[in-house]
């Protein structure tokens, strides 16, 4: 029973098309930059809080159970990823600590306790309280839950010690992979998603202001981001990101010096992973961007269908250069051994963090649709229906 007659506004171009009711497998795409504007939705309400609920109870186990324990000589440590916060906050770098919490826990939990605020009365057919504010909240929430990045951290982590002692996955692992897989469906619901689904059962739900058209002191603002990340990459790759002490001696790595460890030990996957994630997305990212807010400084019209497309990938591959961070911490928790084996964060990673956040807020506040209004693209679509394409 879709109203269907309020507006959809594009936020990646910025025009405006009248809605229209979906039918099953249906999405509605710009006219002008081809982003999806609405896909159906498969769940209901209701649905969509029992998705919540098993979320909640798998986000439980993921953090009270360890992720995995390794045993040196006979003796077993186990890891997760609150140990792994307490030990990188005890060796001296708080700033990783409370990074890594923030998007490995904390801020996962926000999102399914707002998730649960909203959905919980929906799903009773009411509008929940606040709920403009929680909508606004949710989308600042999203992009910095890291989830999947963190699985796939354990995963780095235990390919780079299965060769050094022997590794017991536990239950905290299992757990964290099912929640990733919760957490990506999760991720579909937008605040766009969860208004369209107020209006849709008929709820007196506000309507959807077209964005604040962006100004041009973006530009400033973004380049200030960028460059602040480039001075950062410089450390994040020349100084150490832990250090490893054992019955063999000192040594320090840097993270090219772990993708080619990884390399050498025959784990040429895992060291493509990393290297792709660590090395090669931050200096895509700032490339990529620079050219983005480069040629909607000088109101260039060529190519606005392909550079809207690049915006979305820097968006959405942000997060992953986050991992080595993710791997550094679980090593630290992992290797306290005393003499046999003892591994600590170092700088480079409380500067690779740095890169990360500054490459994201760059790319999170630079608006594609400047690139449009630069380009003369200001009129409103509205007459038109949007295009309607079956997935
Ligand atoms: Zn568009």
């Amino acid at each position: 029973m879709g109203t269907g007659t309020h507006e959809l506004a594009c936020h990646h171009c910025g025009a405006v098309f009248r809605r229209v009711p979906l039918e099953p497998g249906e999405s509605s795409r710009c006219l002008r930059c081809d982003s999806v504007l609405e896909s159906y939705s498969r769940f209901s309400a209701r649905e969509w809080l029992a998705i919540v609920i098993a979320t909640g109870i798998v986000f439980i186990l993921a953090n009270a159970f360890p992720e995995v324990t390794l045993f040196v000589q006979g003796k077993g440590q186990a890891a997760s990823l609150i140990d792994a916060v307490r030990v990188t906050w005890e060796s001296g770098y708080p700033e990783v600590a409370a990074m890594t919490f923030a998007a490995g826990f904390l801020l996962p939990l926000a999102h399914i306790c707002l998730l649960f605020w909203i959905l919980g009365a929906l799903a009773f057919g009411r509008l929940p309280v606040f709920f403009k504010e929680s909508l606004h909240l949710l989308d600042a929430l999203l992009p910095w839950c890291m989830v999947p990045v963190f699985l796939m951290g354990v995963l780095v982590a235990v390919v780079k010690m299965a060769g050094l002692a022997s590794l017991v996955p536990g239950i905290g692992l299992f757990a964290t992979a099912v929640l990733a897989v919760f957490i990506t469906m999760l991720t579909g619901l937008s605040s766009h998603k969860l208004l369209t689904m107020a209006h849709d059962m008929g709820l007196d739900a506000p309507v959807e202001k077209t964005p604040r058209a962006p100004t041009p002191a973006l530009f400033a603002r973004t380049w200030a981001l960028i460059l602040a990340a480039c001075i950062m990459y410089l450390p994040a790759n020349f100084l150490p990101i832990m250090e490893i002490a054992s019955i063999g001696g000192a040594s320090s790595h840097t993270i090219l010096g772990g993708v080619i460890e990884l390399w050498g030990m025959g784990s040429w996957d895992i060291a493509l992973v990393v290297f792709i994630a660590s090395v090669a997305v931050p200096i895509f990212k700032i490339v990529a961007l620079s050219t983005l807010v480069f040629l909607a400084q000088v109101r260039s019209t060529s190519q606005l269908k392909q550079r809207t497309q690049l915006y979305k990938v820097v968006e959405f591959i942000g997060q992953w250069s986050m991992l080595d961070v993710f791997v550094v911490i679980l090593l630290s928790a992992l290797g306290r051994f005393g003499n046999l084996l003892t591994i600590k964060p170092s700088g480079g990673a409380a500067a690779f963090g740095c890169v990360v956040v500054l490459t994201m807020l760059a790319a999170m506040g630079f608006d594609p649709r400047l690139a449009w209004r630069r380009a003369g693209h200001r009129r409103h679509l509205s007459s038109q229906r949007a295009n309607i394409t079956l997935n």
